[in-house]
């Protein structure tokens, strides 16, 4: 049975214009919580949708990159001023179609403002550089071109925040933007560019198409209008996004999965340490880039810091995240569900030894969801599955080590390098571990996840294109410099 009542369809925005796809294909955005009830429906795009958006912001580029900054930046102080009159509405709409509990959808879109506010800040920020010449008649600066188009490509975990956070810079620095969300949440998405609709932008300026990824992604790859790719999504989809960029000579930017360790030396703050590992790892069930998944703990302190953190497990309540009370809400889709059990599924088969969880939950009215049990391991070594690939879960592996350097060993030994964190009041050990653990993202006595928006954001290794993201990072990958030498 499906539970149908006033349920929207949203459409594509194509040049200032919401409109249907092309035969007006839609299909249901669900709510993870309970499959029956559907969002909204929204747009299954073809081709020619694309091919429409494209050509929309190519036509409004000009105009958009002949405006003064500071003018780009007051539309976006207009798109953080739409989004915050509907924060509750859009984490509500969050919540229902990607499962994560309301206060973090709630804190997700606050955030989403204030990176608009960010950004709309920079558009009266310092774009350049004199450098001095040797010539003393001639005048060298630098300044900044905008790319052009710039196709956003983002996943379905941060729904608000991940788009805002690629559009927003790409938009004041001077580009347009064609925006392709995942379609799991493309009606948080639509409310996102309804936002930017409000605060009236130019024609092309913002365009969004939503649809499969492996047609309107994949022809966001392929386009040769598109001059720019910034993506944000699991690193096999990267790979190709990365290679089909550079095979025709466009600028892209990868932002792709991560294994994140948390280091638990032996002069830890247990406390500290449990509740920075069960927040970093289970908040919004496991499906951050930057989650907690592999816990090295130092054996003097392994046995407690074990049981102090089964013990909190225990009391962990999930549920419908629109609940008051319930600080674990479900995986975002069913896909994600069984992908999640199928991992702790080959844990127990490679010998790993499961101390918590590890079951779907069914209960309680939880039949129609995707709901699983936070899930530790434990007699886990590195060479296991769940050791190395990136779950996208609430697992946890714990693994018991001697020292610090063969925390900080085990800890690199993955092909990812996104966040690590350790905790431990040593300076020495810090100072170790800042230097060498490969992640772009390092944090002492903190958790692997939370970040701020004002900092550079990104990862080593296979965890990104080795580009930042956010903060006054974003100007690198949405201009080019522009060296100026000018002789009276
Ligand atoms: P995904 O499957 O790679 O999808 C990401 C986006 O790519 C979606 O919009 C998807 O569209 C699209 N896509 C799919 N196939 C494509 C193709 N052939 N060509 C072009 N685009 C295509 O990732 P996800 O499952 O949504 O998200 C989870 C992943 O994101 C995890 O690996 C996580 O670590 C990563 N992530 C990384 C960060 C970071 O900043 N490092 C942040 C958050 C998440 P459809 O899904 O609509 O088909
Ligand atoms: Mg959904």
């Amino acid at each position: 049975m499906t539970v149908k009542t006033d349920v929207k369809t949203y459409l594509n925005y194509v040049n200032g214009a919401w409109v249907p796809s092309q035969g007006s294909v839609t299909e249901p955005s669900l709510n993870p919580a309970d499959k029956r009830q559907i969002v909204g429906y929204v747009q299954k795009s073809g081709a020619e949708d694309l091919e429409q958006a494209v050509a929309a912001a190519k036509k409004g580029q000009r105009a958009w990159r002949k405006l003064a900054a500071p003018v780009r930046g007051e539309y976006l102080y207009k798109v953080a001023n739409a989004l915050e009159k509907r924060l509750d509405e859009i984490a509500e709409t969050m919540t229902r179609e990607m499962g994560k509990t309301l206060p973090e959808a709630r804190g997700e879109t606050a955030r989403g403002i204030a990176i608009l506010r960010y950004y709309a800040g920079e558009g009266m920020r310092k774009v350049g550089d004199v450098i001095p010449s040797t010539d003393s008649e001639g005048l060298m600066f630098t300044t900044r071109a905008p790319l052009g188009v710039v196709g956003v490509i983002t996943p379905w975990n941060f729904p608000v925040a991940i788009p805002i956070w690629k559009i927003a810079p790409a938009l004041v620095y001077g580009n347009v933007v064609v925006f392709k969300p995942a379609q799991e949440t493309a009606v948080t998405a639509a409310k996102i560019i309804e936002c930017f609709d409000e605060a009236g932008l130019p024609p092309g300026v913002i365009n969004m198409v939503t649809g499969p990824g492996s047609v309107i992604g994949q022809g966001i790859i392929d386009h040769p209008d598109i001059n720019g790719i910034t993506f944000t999504g699991s690193d096999t989809v990267g790979k190709r996004v990365g290679q089909g960029a550079l095979a025709r000579g466009a600028k892209y930017q990868l932002e792709m999965g991560g294994k994140n360790p948390v280091i638990v030396a032996d002069d830890a703050d247990l406390d500290l340490a449990v509740e920075a590992t069960i927040s970093g790892g289970l908040r919004s069930t496991g499906q951050k880039c930057t989650a907690t998944s592999r816990v090295f703990i130092q054996s003097g302190v392994y046995d407690a810091f074990k049981e102090k953190l089964l013990a909190k497990i225990v009391q962990l309540t999930i549920g419908d995240g629109m609940q008051d009370g319930i600080w674990m809400g479900p995986c975002a889709s069913e896909s994600q569900l069984k992908t999640v059990l199928s991992y702790i599924e080959k844990g127990k088969a490679e010998g790993a030894t499961l101390i918590h969880g590890g079951r779907r939950l069914t209960e309680n009215g939880l039949e129609q969801g995707f709901f699983v049990e936070p899930t530790v391991f434990e007699n886990v070594t590195s060479d296991m599955t769940i050791a190395q690939e990136e779950i996208f879960g609430p697992v946890l592996a714990l693994i018991k080590v001697d020292t610090l350097e063969q925390a900080i060993e085990l800890a690199n030994d993955v092909r990812y390098g996104l966040s690590a964190s350790i905790f431990t009041q040593n300076i020495g050990n810090i100072l170790s571990f800042i230097g060498d653990i490969e992640a772009g993202l390092v944090r002492v006595n903190a958790e692997s996840a939370g970040v701020e928006l004002q900092a550079p954001f990104g990862g080593m290794k296979q965890s990104s294109s080795h580009s930042r993201e956010q903060g006054q990072a974003a100007i690198e990958f949405f201009t080019s410099i522009k060296t100026v030498f000018i002789k009276a």
